[in-house]
């Protein structure tokens, strides 16, 4: 009976590994220092769970970028356009793209904030073997005196989550299989010898509905690798939900291993997994811990489920569901968060003490472990029956909604005509998607008012001067519908969280997001309300500047749901509605202070979507609801604008036209404008900004490669239904690319028109 986990957040607890990696990018240190400093964020961090007191630690979940990446670094799924450089320029080429060649693509992972990045394959694909990276932090481990279990994504969920970029249609990666389990075999003999005893395949693939290929694929791989003579011991593992009718797939497996997810997500597995007789001889390591959630776990029930799920197993090992990569370091720091609220929560390190407790518990009985059982069951019945967090008229007012309340009294067309009797936009109209960059000056400016060194008055002058600023370049530049560039949201869900009650923000509890990139979501821990007007006076402000239209900006209900961690105590639909509510009386307040178009962006809508086919009706359900009662209290000449991002849309095109939003913005441009095609099948009526410009890579596009992909959309859409807008916002980009790149975005505009 071990504790274990599937993974440790990588970024460190001051994002030391985000400092090292963008000064490397930006000269300051050169690459043996940062290697240096990475070796050392990584003896940290497998400190922290030796000194833990976990008993087996992962290895080989650690990463620079992103572990999908360093898969395809590993098997040598190198693209050609990448395949002339090496070692560090290869891997950041491949992650971010350089001038002149463009980076993979990046997409969500599973149902998660994380991004990872696209593995690009062909079928005249070859893999090689390229273990140097993983190996180096095998044998550190082992230095330190680590027992190591070396976790690899598993070769199936490689392939699946891989794109195909063959010129022949009907090749689908999942073809590569046996090519690719001769790679994982030789790395697998690489492992034995270096002396790891226990190597995890990571299939959570096997969460998710798979085609029948796929399915075979599972078992041919653990046949294959499971019929090695030298390898290390074998677990495969699934996370992120219940494995359901993929279960006999992994628990019948030649290898000596499972890995389960038990979490609320996964628990429908659990009647099928006790005594399963697959697992007979085998281990098992039980997820009772959800590895996604920052709420305690409730360890009698933990405690209850590891004692019972695991009847037919040889063992029965307490772990996280999934990796801690979802949850922010530690609780300790944040001393200014509400001890009723600390109380209830836990981060990463505080997961691995509930893990370590239980492991006891299970080890040694439940007396080993009473003080911790009995303060837990005081703390449940500390949260069932306080009342801070609670607000009735909240509640009655999400009670009374009714389907009307979430409707556009009038048509698509005909407000399309109001709209653009009111706003007299040109054809192909130009846009941006908010944010502009984040200077230094800003964020000097926004801190220091937060930490009271600056007075209101002074804050609010800065940023209207920085309002002013960007206002005067968009119209020298020439856009149509101008933003005032979001210079006092340091994120797009935490400035809204900080301004409704019974959200509450962390100061330490950074998440990785993608590559360097890391976030800081929010705790719904309550009733939601709106306290006063968000964003009211900023848009005024701007609007006042300027006669063109500003865009009135805000972030929307799913996506405040999903980039926060969100009380586990009510349907998801019914803390979306409540945060619906409140942003509907913004949308009603920006109106009556005469904005023309807002938007709400839901560029999390995707994300949240269930891994499983069966369970994405009732989810958008509420989703769509959700959205449509925040844009639905405004008159018909108000246009409503939605964005997203970093999605395959395909999945909830019906969706996105049942938010019945007039505009709406996607990112387009690193799939090719694969988008406008699956909306154009679908038949969507509205209108759309599929983004010219993909602002996630430093590359600035010109003039022609902007009319190119304009003119695509153009041909598919029709000529009234295209704007032309990059496919994010610019807050994390330069004005030195910013201002060029929005200046060839107008000109192809332009270009268009003519
Ligand atoms: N309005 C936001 C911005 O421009 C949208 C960001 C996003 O889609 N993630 O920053
Ligand atoms: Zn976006």
């Amino acid at each position: 009976m071990v504790s274990t986990i599937h993974g440790y957040p990588r970024h460190g607890r001051d994002r030391q590994l985000k400092k090292a990696i963008e000064g490397y990018w930006k000269g300051r240190i050169d690459q043996s220092a940062l290697l240096d400093q990475v070796r050392d964020i990584r003896q940290t961090r497998l400190r922290t769970m030796v000194e833990a007191g976990l008993d087996e630690i992962p290895v080989g979940d650690f990463s620079l970028y992103d572990h999908v990446l360093d898969t395809a670094t590993l098997v040598g799924a190198v693209p050609e356009r990448h395949a002339g450089l090496s070692g560090l320029d290869r891997y950041f080429a491949m992650a971010r793209g350089t001038d002149s060649i463009e980076p993979l693509e990046m997409t969500k992972w599973f149902n998660s904030n994380y991004h990872y990045l696209v593995p690009e394959l062909t079928a005249a694909t070859g893999f090689a073997l390229d273990p140097g990276s993983l190996l180096e932090q095998v044998d550190e481990a082992i230095a330190q005196g680590v027992t190591p279990r070396v976790i690899l994504v598993g070769p199936v969920s490689f392939l699946s989550l891989s794109t195909s970029v063959d010129q022949d249609a009907t090749f689908q990666p999942i073809q590569l299989l046996e090519r690719l389990l001769a790679v994982y075999a030789e790395l697998l003999t690489a492992l034995a010898e270096r002396g790891v005893a226990w190597v995890q395949l990571d299939e959570p693939i096997a969460a998710t509905d798979l085609d029948a290929q796929t399915a075979a694929g599972l078992t041919r791989s653990l046949e294959v690798l499971g019929a090695l003579t030298d390898r290390p011991k074998l677990v495969v593992a699934s996370y992120y939900g219940a494995l359901g009718e993929n279960l006999d797939l992994l628990a019948n497996a030649p290898v000596e291993g499972l890995a389960v997810d038990l979490s609320a997500a996964g628990r429908a597995d659990v009647e099928a997994l006790r005594a399963h007789p697959g697992l007979a001889g085998k281990r098992l390591i039980a997820g009772v811990v959800d590895g996604r959630s920052v709420w305690r776990t409730d360890l009698d029930a933990a405690l209850d489920l590891a004692r019972t799920v695991g009847a037919g197993a040889a063992s029965v090992d307490v772990s996280s569901s999934c990796t801690l990569l979802h949850l922010p370091h530690d609780l300790t720091r944040e001393t200014e968060l509400d001890p009723r609220l600390v109380a209830q929560l836990s981060f990463a390190d505080e997961t691995l003490a509930e893990i370590v407790t239980l492991a006891r518990g299970l080890a040694e009985g439940d007396e080993a472990i009473a003080a911790e059982l009995a303060a837990d069951r005081q703390r449940r019945e500390t949260r069932r029956t306080e009342t801070w967090l609670r607000d009735d008229a909240v509640r009655a007012r999400a009670a009374a909604v009714t389907e009307d309340d979430a409707r556009r009294a009038t048509p698509y067309q005909e407000r399309a005509a109001a709209q653009q009797a009111h706003l007299g936009l040109p054809v192909a109209p130009t846009t941006t998607i908010g944010s502009f960059p984040q200077t230094g000056e800003i964020r000097k400016a926004r801190a220091a008012w937060q930490a009271g060194r600056i007075d209101d008055e002074s804050y609010v002058s800065q940023m209207h001067d920085e309002i002013d600023r960007v206002i005067q370049l968009q119209e020298r530049i020439g856009l149509d519908v101008l933003v005032h560039g979001e210079p006092e949201r340091n994120d797009m869900v935490a400035y809204f969280a900080d301004q409704l009650t019974g959200i509450f923000a962390t100061r330490h509890g950074w998440v990785q997001s993608y590559g360097t990139r890391c976030v800081r979501p929010p705790l719904i821990a309550g009733d939601v309300a709106r306290k006063h007007p968000m964003t009211v006076e900023w848009t005024t402000w701007a609007q006042s500047r300027t006669e063109r239209p500003v865009k009135g900006m805000l972030t929307g209900p799913v996506t405040i749901l999903a980039w926060s961690f969100v009380r586990d105590d009510q349907p998801l639909g019914e803390t979306a509605r409540q945060v619906a509510l409140a942003l509907r009386d913004e949308v009603v307040d920006l109106e009556a202070a005469g904005t023309a178009v807002i938007q709400v962006d839901e560029p999390a809508l995707r994300e949240l979507l269930p891994l499983r086919r069966a369970d994405w009706q009732a989810y958008l359900d509420w989703a769509v609801e959700a959205f449509r009662l925040s844009t639905s209290g405004v008159q018909d000449r108000t246009q409503i604008h939605t964005h997203m991002c970093y999605a395959e849309f395909g999945d909830v095109i019906g969706a996105i036209d049942a938010l019945d939003a007039d505009v709406i913005s996607l990112e387009a441009a690193r799939s090719a404008m694969a988008v406008v095609d699956e909306l154009a099948a679908d038949g969507y009526s509205r209108q759309v900004g599929p983004g010219v410009w993909d602002i996630h890579s430093p590359r600035v596009p010109d003039v022609e490669e902007m009319t190119t992909l304009g003119r695509t959309a153009i041909e598919r859409l029709g000529r009234d239904r295209v704007w032309i807008n990059p496919d994010c916002g610019l807050k994390t980009r330069g004005y030195d690319e910013v201002e060029p790149a929005l200046e060839n975005l107008v000109a192809a505009a332009r270009a268009l028109r003519s």
